[in-house]
């Protein structure tokens, strides 16, 4: 079996973008050097497809296996290695809260799923920190999850962005990439990106919850929380209440995601707006797991798990996703739940009417989507506009 190996970056293209207008000389210099990275990073990507083929058998080995890296600031990965399972703590923060959010993100997956691992068979846990230098980014390319330390280097007025193992559900967001990739594989452009995206934003936030032992009500939602610096003024990358209120700051602009259908974003950046659209079904998912009280990973998060697992395709939209939701909470709690009513209001309420398709059944496996593009990598042209 091939799976496609993108490099999915936590950093949407729209931030860096601004930045690289609006900010100070050593911003500005930067976010363009930020790009050419993406640029070696695509280059790199090329020859990762074969070996990680190869990786995904010999590393199948049942249960939680994590080993964390460092790339010591080159590029060069994994790296050397720093921390493996049963092995203590470090004095490194970075290392720690790599081994700590991936077993967190396991043990989500584990205890409450039943998953053992991204690919269901164990797949080992691996993580690079310290990649590069000045690296605003973290990404999962396929295979491992890699981290960059943030604007370490800047004078600390012009610093925006803490190091990226800060959020332990950006860790949660990055790998439940990888278990997409193995289960629905939702093409990263348009409104199945948007979904891919969506999809990472709500276990990344249900590893948060679940670590920080927080019901639905008591959480905040806010996805990337602790990244940016106290220079920008802003929560956090996107908040899933209240899509379009993460941060509204002179250098990083505003949160430009939506709530609702009517203020569906089609832009001709961000593989389709893949980081925008996602504030939809981010809401919905909200609003179902407010409904239903508690602990989100419990019910709003097993509808969406056997959702992502047994009825997406690789080309669902969002009508799909509501569609299936729905079949996924009369499966699971009976037709007429208070748990699939939810469902419907949750939908609802961002412009979507579920439509019952009565399917109770997974739908056939997806055909082979068309090929997709790159990622979070932007072209260095399309992000200064030239
Ligand atoms: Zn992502």
């Amino acid at each position: 079996m091939s799976h496609r190996h993108s490099i999915f970056c936590i950093l949407p293209p729209h931030i860096l973008q601004e930045i690289a207008r609006r900010g100070s000389l050593a911003q500005r210099d930067l976010a363009i050097r930020n790009l050419t990275i993406s640029a070696e990073v695509r280059g790199y990507r090329q020859g990762l497809a074969v070996t990680a083929a190869k990786l995904d058998v010999t590393d199948a080995l049942a249960g939680k296996e994590r080993i964390v890296y460092d790339a010591q600031n080159s590029s060069v990965l994994p790296g050397l290695r720093m921390r493996g399972e049963g092995d203590p703590p470090t004095d490194d923060p970075a290392v720690d809260e790599a081994f700590d959010g991936s077993g967190a993100t396991y043990d989500l997956y584990n205890e409450v799923y039943d998953r053992d691992s991204i690919d269901s068979r164990g797949l080992r846990l691996d993580s690079t920190v310290h990649y590069q230098r000045g690296y605003d980014n973290a990404f999962w390319n396929g295979r491992q999850m890699v981290y960059g330390d943030g604007d370490e280097d800047l004078p600390e007025a012009d610093r925006l962005f803490n190091r990226f193992t800060i959020a332990i559900d950006i860790i949660g967001h990055e790998l439940t990439h990888g278990v997409t990739q193995y289960e629905a594989n939702l093409v990263y452009n348009n409104q199945p990106g948007a979904l891919n995206e969506s999809i990472s934003d709500v276990f990344g936030i249900l590893v948060k919850q679940r670590s920080l032992g927080q019901s639905a009500r008591n959480a905040n939602w806010i996805v990337g929380e602790g990244l940016l610096t106290s220079n920008v003024n802003g929560v956090g990358l996107r908040s899933m209440k209240a899509p379009g209120t993460a941060y509204n700051d002179p250098v990083l602009g505003s949160d430009p995601q939506p709530g609702h259908m009517d203020d569906y974003k089609s832009v001709p950046y961000d593989n389709g707006g893949v980081h925008i659209n996602s504030g939809i079904p981010n809401r919905a998912f909200y609003l179902v797991a407010y409904e239903l009280d508690g602990l989100a990973w419990e019910k709003a998060g097993r509808i969406w798990y056997d959702t992502l697992t047994n009825r997406l395709t690789a080309t669902s939209n969002f009508q799909a996703a509501a569609n299936a939701t729905f079949a996924a909470a009369k499966q699971l709690f009976g037709q007429g739940s208070l748990e699939q009513q939810a469902v419907q209001m949750g939908w609802s309420e961002v412009g979507i009417l579920v439509e019952d398709t009565g399917n109770d059944n997974p739908p056939p496996p997806p055909e082979e989507p068309p090929e997709e593009p790159q990622g979070c990598l932007p072209t260095v042209k399309s992000l200064l506009g030239f």
